[in-house]
């Protein structure tokens, strides 16, 4: 305009999203992960909190920084990119539920109904693209759309190709959200707004269970390290070598199962837990076989029943007083691998402190 020269950048911070010239968003997911990194370090310290609470916190701030025009670079981010940004939610996961090092990641976000960020980055596309599609955006967004595709046989595709075929562009938003959308159940495609993300989330999200808040901060992250598989008992330590043994004090070895229902060391605190559970269950305890009691006491009882979260919550609670009682999901020193003593003890005492557990919710 006035013969001044623009400078050419290769790097620009648009309404808060990094574009470099090469289209590579490793400058943005760093920037989501210190974004991230700070509010993990807030949450950790008030880890004592409910998990309900917990999970309400990540959704607000961890979930909304990753995110954050998700649906733009989404698409195109390459597996690395993808598995930090896993690894941060992943991380606020473990606060939320209390769970213990090398959880299962798979594990940890079915407990607590949260997707990964491919399910993720797939929903919000969907959901973007039928905003789109019922022209609920600016009109000027529809240019972007390919012509619409016109067949005397039946197919699912809405679409002509478009004529760039070029992976790096195949892997933008709109390619990969006709491809998703085609991908769609037909009656879906119709719903109202409000309805579809409902149906999405059927389809992205793992289910979330109530009944899994239940209880004590301490109590209720100590009985979802057993429905993670990761927890003190023998059989869990002793694959990640923090126990020599997967046995029992009783000599057989100690599953969950084991320790729930068979083991001779706790019959006491068995007995009350059948006598209230006697009231609960559907059926009397005896009813049942080892191993549906077994999984009813990690999981409830018809847990997916909206109705039945009463039912469970009083099964929950009454476990939760027996894993209490039996003081067995604390470290047991005496297993404890020699040569690694000192580190891991370090460790689990910082990881998860079973000597001063905190009883309040
Ligand atoms: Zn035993």
């Amino acid at each position: 305009m006035d013969l001044t020269i623009i400078e050419r950048v290769h790097q620009h911070k648009h309404l808060g999203v990094f574009l470099t010239s090469d289209l590579n968003w490793d400058k943005q997911i760093a920037h989501i992960t210190k974004k991230v990194n700070l509010k993990l370090s807030i949450l950790w310290q008030v880890k004592e909190l409910s998990r309900h609470c917990l999970d309400v916190l990540c959704k607000l701030h961890v979930s909304a920084s990753i995110d954050y025009c998700i649906t733009v670079f989404g698409p195109c981010l390459n597996l690395m990119q993808i598995r930090k940004l896993d690894n941060l939610k992943y991380r606020a996961a473990k606060i939320v539920v209390g769970a213990q090092k090398f959880t299962s990641q798979d594990n940890l976000f079915r407990e607590l109904g949260w997707e990964t960020t491919t399910q993720r980055i797939k929903l919000l596309c969907l959901t973007q693209f039928h905003k789109i599609m019922h022209r609920q955006t600016t009109p000027l967004i529809l240019e972007c759309l390919p012509p619409l595709h016109f067949s005397r046989y039946p197919t699912r595709r809405t679409f002509e190709h478009y004529p760039c075929k070029k992976t790096f562009f195949m892997k933008s938003f709109f390619p990969m959200a006709i491809k998703l959308w085609d991908g769609l159940a037909k009656g879906l495609k119709g719903l109202e707004h409000n309805e579809f993300k409902i149906s999405l989330k059927e389809i992205y999200k793992p289910s979330k269970f109530r009944h899994y808040n239940c209880g004590s901060k301490y109590l209720n992250s100590l009985h979802a390290q057993l429905r993670l598989k990761r927890s003190f008992l023998n059989c869990h330590l002793h694959p990640i070598g923090l126990s020599i043994t997967p046995a029992c004090k009783c000599g057989k070895i100690e599953t969950v199962k084991h320790f729930l229902i068979e083991c001779n060391l706790y019959v006491q605190a068995r007995e009350q837990l059948f006598a209230k559970l006697d009231g609960l269950l559907e059926k009397r305890v005896s009813k049942y076989s080892k191993a549906n009691l077994s999984h009813i006491l990690l999981f409830g009882e018809k847990p997916h029943l909206s109705e039945k979260y009463q039912h469970n919550k009083y099964i929950f609670l009454a476990v939760q007083s027996f894993l209490c009682q039996t003081k067995r999901l604390v470290f047991d020193e005496s297993n404890k691998p020699d040569n690694q003593a000192d580190h891991h003890n370090h460790n689990q005492n910082n990881q998860n402190d079973p000597i001063n557990p905190t009883q309040n919710d």
